[in-house]
């Protein structure tokens, strides 16, 4: 079966290829099929996922899997957020990571304690057999931290350098892929969408 994934993202996609091959389907990026990027209007990850999945199966006439994921730092009131691959550009600053990081960074300066950096990656993923299946899948995934002073490691992508795990003593950018799988927003709502996937859709 081919799964359309509603996402350009490198990262995003290089992990739920791991995450999603024990069902042995092949995840086909939207933009090798040459669908645009859908809009991304909505207040909620969910929304957000779900009008992603829609968009890329009425394009691709087939399945399709969308992830709606961010940083959620409850100091700035939940910022990010959905907007958290734009958060630098939202501010009038250059685009990516490195500019969403320092943005970050400069946000919370004066906030010195770290319980008060406190942080939560959160991850939706819906899946859709077609662009106006009734009964969706929906599975969401929710990873708790604080955030880092300063930026450490090299590993993973986005705001991983800055998540900082307090039960594993490392940022998530210092994780391997394989740890940070095994514990991350993403792996965990993978798992459940997984699971959904093999009980509604009769895969693997
Ligand atoms: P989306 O493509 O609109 O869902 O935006 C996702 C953005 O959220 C990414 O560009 C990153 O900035 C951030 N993000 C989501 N998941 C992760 C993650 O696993 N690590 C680090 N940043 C993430």
């Amino acid at each position: 079966m081919k799964l359309v994934l509603a996402s350009n993202n490198a990262g995003k996609l290089a992990e739920l290829q791991t995450l999603f091959a024990p069902l042995g389907l092949a995840l086909v990026r939207q933009g090798d099929l040459g669908i645009p990027e859908a809009e991304e209007p909505h207040p909620s990850f969910i929304e957000n996922a779900l009008a992603k999945a829609r968009h890329a199966a009425r394009h691709a006439g087939s399945a399709a899997i969308a992830d709606d994921s961010g940083l959620c730092v409850d100091a700035l009131g939940g910022a990010p957020g959905v907007r958290s691959a734009r958060y630098a550009e939202d501010h009038g600053q250059a685009k990516g990571d490195a500019s969403n990081n320092r943005l970050l960074l400069e946000k919370l300066s004066a906030i010195v304690t770290m319980p008060q950096r406190s942080a939560r990656f959160v991850c939706a993923l819906v899946a859709v057999r077609s662009a106006d299946d009734p009964q969706p899948l929906v599975a969401m995934g929710r990873w708790a931290g604080v955030i880092w002073p300063t930026p450490r490691g090299d590993s993973g992508f986005g705001y991983d350098p800055l998540m900082y795990i307090p039960e594993l003593a490392h940022t998530v950018a210092e994780l391997s892929p394989q740890d940070k799988n095994e514990h991350s927003h993403r792996g965990l709502a993978s798992r459940e969408m997984l699971r959904q996937m093999r009980e509604v859709w009769g895969l693997g």
